[in-house]
């Protein structure tokens, strides 16, 4: 694990961090020096050992759970946080579900679930990280997909969620640039996850064929990128979309 405190001092929160990218970007955020907010919805015990890996490489972490998407709890989230650290200066919206169907077949409740959880929490979460972050400056880090970029049949609601977080991204961004607040958008492609883990191996080796680089990407993959964007590296880019996806997307 890397440690080089270019984090130090540094508090964020990372939404959707039990599991997954979000666990990733959280350790590799903590490995930096940050203190960091390990939110997540219901799975305790993944979460509580995202706190201990990072504790055990010497990290700061604290258990942040509810409903991102839910009314009231980012606010609440962002109070807890405040409350014991007095300042936020990384927001990774990361929180993220599917519900995948054709559209001729998705009920209402998949597309309002997805639209609320992967969108409107992004909405919710930047809007209560903003008042604190106009102090100090900071970093908001929007995990959208490819499939926001180019679309995906069967996910029109995912699709439409994560596009919606481009738009997103570049709206705050141009609101914040004033404050030194950076708003950018991470655009994995396949990544090797729980979400991933569904497909069957002909799926897999179908889909690689669309990868230049032939593989799904990792965890580490997607989390060094986001660390780039929270990093005095990036200080100068803001409005942007990073994708990594092994070059699905190039152009
Ligand atoms: P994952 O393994 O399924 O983990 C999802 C995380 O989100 C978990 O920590 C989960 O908490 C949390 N979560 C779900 N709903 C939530 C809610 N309402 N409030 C708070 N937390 C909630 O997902 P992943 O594959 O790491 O994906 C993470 C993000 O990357 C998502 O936004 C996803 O769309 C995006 N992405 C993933 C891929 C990929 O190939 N995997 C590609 C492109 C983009 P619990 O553990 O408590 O349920």
């Amino acid at each position: 694990m890397s440690n080089d405190n270019e984090f130090a001092s540094y508090v964020a929160l990372v939404t959707g961090a039990s599991r997954g990218i979000g666990r990733a970007v959280a350790v590799r955020l903590a490995s930096g020096g940050a203190t960091v907010g390990v939110s997540y919805l219901s799975n305790t015990k993944a979460a509580e050992e995202t706190v201990h890996t990072i504790e055990a490489a010497g990290g700061k972490a604290v258990l942040l759970q509810g409903d991102v998407g839910a009314p009231g709890v980012a606010d609440r989230l962002v109070r807890e946080l405040l409350a014991l650290f007095n300042r936020i200066d990384v927001l990774v919206n990361n929180a993220g579900i599917t519900r995948d169907n054709l559209v001729m077949r998705m009920d209402d409740a998949s597309w309002d679930a997805v639209l609320t959880t992967n969108l409107k929490s992004a909405f919710l979460c930047s809007k209560a990280v903003v008042r604190p972050m106009l102090r100090t400056g900071g970093r908001i880090i929007n995990i959208s997909s490819v499939s926001g970029v180019m679309g995906n049949a069967g996910q029109a609601n995912y699709s439409a969620a994560k596009a919606g977080m481009i738009g997103l991204t570049m709206a705050l961004a141009r609101e914040l640039a004033s404050r030194n607040i950076t708003v950018n958008a991470v655009a994995p492609g396949f990544i090797t996850t729980a979400m991933t883990a569904q497909l069957k191996e002909e799926q897999v080796a179908h889909l690689r064929q669309f990868i230049p680089l032939n593989r799904f990407g990792s965890v580490e993959d997607v989390a060094e990128a986001v660390a780039f964007l929270a990093s005095s590296r990036a200080s100068y880019i803001t409005g942007q979309v990073l994708r990594v996806d092994g070059g699905m997307v190039m152009g």
